[in-house]
């Protein structure tokens, strides 16, 4: 099963089988295992749902690689409705958004209004003034390597201003290491995940246990630093490690917290939250979901055989 993630982390960046596979509604069961929504009122609804059980959100609205200016706009339109709705519904101390600087125009070519890391810079400022403004918090999802350098720019800009916005750290990738030690300051929220992307040997490490054991290297930087660690991740073993490391240090609840995918190991979010612990619930919504499912089911191609049959019967 190993050897379906690379075509599948292929798949998820071609247009001809996302134009396919998009024309699956929503509704189709695998979906709408790890995508609950289309629209915001629904995800805003999952959100409720998830808060009265305890949990923490970040929301993140689909989409990415985007190479149209106005897209980039509508993204931003898309995060500004949805923070106005966290506040007025009172969910904003409990739930935050999640952006990927692609969906708001860093994949767009360098001539172009300045730029695509300008444009994303300034639409992420927007979204973070949005977010400060009702209330809540932003963390910038990490993409593909090609991506970090400016991603980690952007990161550095907005926090002078917004020093509450959080970064993603992928444990995959050779340099992670040393930007944990970068960012485990006072203050500074990371979240902490494996990555979900196809990277090169050049710069990341192929080997499962490789990576395992990236995590847990950072996992020590970042528990041991004054920062404020974001786990994320699925892993029993990473979970156990991250809750014994967290005693090693002295770390009180709260001041770290873990973090998984909707609908991922629903029981253990309880379990983990009922147990004290901060638990954020990452809650992906759009119609934008293919690129995402790619990525999940490459994590898991168990889940693939389901996918297939819900895709040739288009219920
Ligand atoms: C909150 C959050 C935010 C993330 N943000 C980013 C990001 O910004 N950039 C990025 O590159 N990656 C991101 N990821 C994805 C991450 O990099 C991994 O690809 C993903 O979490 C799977 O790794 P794992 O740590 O769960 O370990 P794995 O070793 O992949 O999985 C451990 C166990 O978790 C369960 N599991 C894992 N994946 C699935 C699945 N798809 N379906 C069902 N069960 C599953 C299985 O039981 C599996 O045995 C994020 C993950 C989380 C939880």
């Amino acid at each position: 099963m190993p050897l379906l993630r690379q075509p599948l982390l292929m798949l998820a960046r071609s247009q001809h089988v996302k134009q396919l596979v998009s024309t699956m509604p929503v509704s189709s069961g695998i979906v709408r295992s790890y995508v609950p929504g289309e629209t915001t009122g629904s995800a805003v609804d999952v959100t409720a749902q998830l808060v009265d059980d305890g949990m923490q959100v970040t929301l993140d609205h689909l989409g990415e690689d985007t190479v149209d200016v106005e897209q980039a706009e509508a993204t931003v339109a898309a995060y500004l409705d949805l923070l106005a709705e966290l506040g007025q519904r009172g969910l904003a101390r409990r739930a935050e958004v999640s952006v990927k600087l692609s969906a708001v125009g860093q994949a767009l070519p360098g001539t172009v209004h300045g730029g695509g890391h300008k444009i994303a810079l300034e639409n992420a400022r927007t979204i973070c003034r949005a977010a400060r403004n009702a209330g809540t918090t932003v963390t910038l999802d990490m993409e593909d390597h090609t991506t970090t350098d400016s991603t980690l720019a952007i990161l550095r800009e907005l926090r002078q201003e917004f020093p509450e916005t959080g970064a993603v750290l992928q444990s995959a990738l050779h340099r992670t290491e040393a930007d944990c030690r970068e960012l485990a300051h006072e203050g500074s929220r990371v979240r902490l995940c494996k990555g979900a992307y196809l990277e090169p040997e050049e710069v990341a490490f192929q080997d499962r246990t490789d990576i395992d054991r990236s995590y847990v290297r950072c996992l020590k930087v970042l528990l041991g630093g004054s920062g404020y660690p974001m786990i994320a991740t699925h892993d029993p073993r990473m979970i156990q490690i991250a809750g014994t490391l967290a005693s090693r240090y002295g770390r009180q609840r709260g001041t770290y917290e873990f973090q998984m995918l909707y609908g991922i190991r629903p029981l253990e979010q309880q379990r983990l939250a009922e147990s004290g612990e901060t638990v954020r619930v990452y809650l992906p919504y759009g119609s934008e979901w293919y690129g995402y499912l790619m990525r999940r089911l490459a994590e898991r191609p168990a889940n693939l055989s389901f996918f297939l049959k819900s895709l040739i019967s288009k219920k």
